[in-house]
């Protein structure tokens, strides 16, 4: 009878287990904003969970946030512990504090799609913007390896542990952008740089990296996506300047979807299964109210369908 009650114990158990698995990545989120606070600029530190190894994704602030992340122990992350930059484009807000820290920092690889390598060779570490702390170009100090990627093709960092592909995202004009899929054995996490959406940019990037994903959403392996919302809705088309919006995120994300599957069914389960951390908010500087709860409420209908929102602060770790 006692075997019998523990039987049916466990198997209760089992059944009330939760369906997500252990975490597999952990991330520090070292720059949560889009603009106008250089200490708050795009970056995020992403490792396996557990190891305290990690890459960075994009680097608008790096040292502020590692501070605020690791307190007196961030030079010794910055310089130990972080494996390589992964830029998803050349725009300030996303590279600047990567030529803040080089003169302290470790040698290290700095990766991007040959457009976002080019300008950062070209208009930043030449010398006249900032010291070349590259191996490329005129006198070549030679701290950072500049790794070109080809989309598609993943780059792997022994280090961190770590697969990293890269996907190009249409920004507006001629910038150009780029998501990076990164994985750990079978686990995923997509980040998305700067993106305006498909129906505005015209170029189909997002569905082809929704078509890349769909996979990995169906068979639960992608654990967050990490996606940009610059703006509160409403916002006009012409106003988005290669940038998102909830009511854009929600429309991209039920493309997602439906690249998932086309049954409503499955459709819906793997909503349910989605973590979107929202990042590259740009604050207020006229007006009233606080953005953030502005943007995180705008996104309640994908809320209302079982995706998990996150709208990190600067500092914060998330585990997935
Ligand atoms: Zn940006
Ligand atoms: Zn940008």
């Amino acid at each position: 009878m006692r075997l019998l009650t523990l039987a049916l114990f466990c198997a209760l158990l089992a059944f009330n287990a939760p369906a997500t698995a252990a975490p597999a990545f952990e991330a520090r989120v070292l720059g949560a904003s889009g603009g106008i606070d250089e200490s708050d600029l795009t970056c995020v530190l992403l490792g396996r969970a557990g190891t305290g190894e990690s890459i960075a994704l994009d680097a608008g602030t790096v040292y502020a946030g590692l501070v605020r992340a690791f307190g007196p122990r961030a030079g010794d992350v910055l310089k130990h512990h972080l494996h390589g930059y992964f830029l998803s484009h050349a725009h300030l807000d996303h590279v600047s504090g990567l030529a803040i820290v080089s003169p302290d920092d470790t040698p290290k690889p700095v990766h991007g799609l040959p457009a976002t390598v080019d300008a950062l060779r070209d208009h930043l570490f030449n010398g006249r913007l900032w010291p070349n702390f590259t191996n490329e170009g005129d006198k070549p100090i030679g701290k950072y390896t500049l790794v070109r990627m080809t989309p598609g093709e993943a780059v792997d960092v022994p280090a961190a542990g770590l697969r990293v592909t890269a996907f190009p995202l249409s920004h507006g004009g001629e910038a150009g952008s780029t998501a990076f899929l990164v994985t750990a054995d079978e686990a995923a996490a997509l980040y998305l740089g700067d993106t305006g959406p498909d129906a505005v940019e015209g170029a189909g990037r997002l569905a082809n990296l929704w078509d890349a994903v769909a996979p990995l959403v169906r068979s639960g392996a992608l654990r967050a996506i990490f996606i940009e919302a610059s703006y509160p809705d409403p916002r006009p088309d012409a106003l988005l300047f290669g940038h998102l919006t909830p009511k854009w995120i929600a429309q991209e994300i039920h493309v997602l979807a439906a690249r998932v599957s086309p049954d409503a069914d499955t459709q819906a389960k793997a909503l349910r299964g989605l973590t979107l951390v929202v990042t590259h908010i740009k604050p207020r500087t006229e007006g009233q109210g606080d953005v953030r709860a502005e943007i995180r409420k705008q996104l309640a209908p994908l809320v209302a369908r079982g995706v998990k929102v996150i709208v990190p602060r600067s500092g914060e770790r998330l585990r997935f």
